[in-house]
């Protein structure tokens, strides 16, 4: 992976963010596995080639520094413990962000938005992931949760809305999964990565609306001068029944859906031909 500085950052921040990731062959990291087959493999293929600009990385170095918090400040659990097991003929690896007392916890900085519309079926695989990468070096697991700091939460909307979170953290119990749920997980990722492994660019499995995290195109009524929707409706036909109910201060909005994975947040995607053919259609 290659870095440019276009908006001149500070060296500190570049040196934070701009970190060699390498690939291995048969060595998998827990993020690996939880990769699209395709991306996985676009990744690795083609890192030499791959380039982004430091100014990406400025919120995973909040991350980042909440690990060194934690790594600094429990005094009780294991902080940023590397973990490592043989499996299938491939090494699966991963950094699990605090251990204690059979508690496995994943701190996440993210904003309320990411928080509550996010993919929990992805976090919850990825700490129980760790869960079984911790049993199987012997240590026992009986609880996971995600701990999540929510860089920009507002103080004025916990009075407007009684489901925003009331400080600027979330506590979220993950379901612990039986071991051999996990290992039958495990050895399924691992096939499809290995399968892909074997074909082109061009012919690597594509990634579906989950992988791609599609938002559906939606139509919004809303009310002039109001900045929330009255009502939102899959279906155009669907808004328009309902606005023949309605006065001329109310109107129909379109909200184009679109791929957020693939347009903000993979690193793959100029050498996708998925991403092409979809945006080019
Ligand atoms: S750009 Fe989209 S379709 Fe292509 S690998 Fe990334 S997530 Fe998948």
């Amino acid at each position: 992976m290659k870095y440019t500085n276009l908006h001149n950052l500070p060296e500190p921040l570049v040196n934070a963010i701009a970190g060699e990731k390498k690939f291995e062959k048969n060595r998998y990291s827990v993020t690996d596995l939880l990769k699209s087959p395709q991306e996985l493999q676009l990744l690795r293929r083609h890192n030499d080639e791959i380039t982004i600009d430091v100014s990406d990385g400025l919120w995973a170095v909040l991350g980042s520094s909440v690990h060194y918090i934690l790594q600094k400040h429990s005094k009780t659990g294991l902080a940023e413990q590397y973990l490592t097991t043989d499996f299938e003929g491939c090494k699966i690896v991963g950094v699990a962000d605090l251990y204690d007392e059979g508690l496995v916890t994943d701190w996440k900085v993210t904003s309320v938005y990411s928080f509550l519309l996010s993919d929990k079926d992805n976090w919850a695989k990825q700490l129980n992931i760790y869960a079984w990468l911790y049993k199987r070096s012997g240590m026992g697991v009986k609880d996971l949760r995600i701990y999540a700091i929510l860089r920009d939460w507002q103080l004025s909307k916990t009075f407007a809305d009684k489901d925003y979170p009331r400080i600027p953290f979330i506590e979220k119990k993950i379901d612990l999964m039986p071991m051999d749920f996990m290992e039958s997980y495990i050895r399924e990722r691992i096939r499809l990565h290995l399968e892909a492994e074997k074909v082109t660019d061009e012919q690597l499995p594509e990634c579906t609306p989950e992988e791609k995290w599609a938002r559906e195109t939606t139509w919004a009524i809303m009310k002039k001068g109001a900045k929330k929707a009255v009502r939102v409706f899959e279906k155009e036909e669907y808004a328009k029944r309902v606005m023949e109910s309605l006065d001329e201060k109310h109107y129909i909005e379109k909200r184009a859906g679109k791929n957020v994975k693939c347009t903000s947040y993979c690193n793959a995607k100029l050498k996708c031909f998925q991403y092409a053919k979809e945006i080019y259609k």
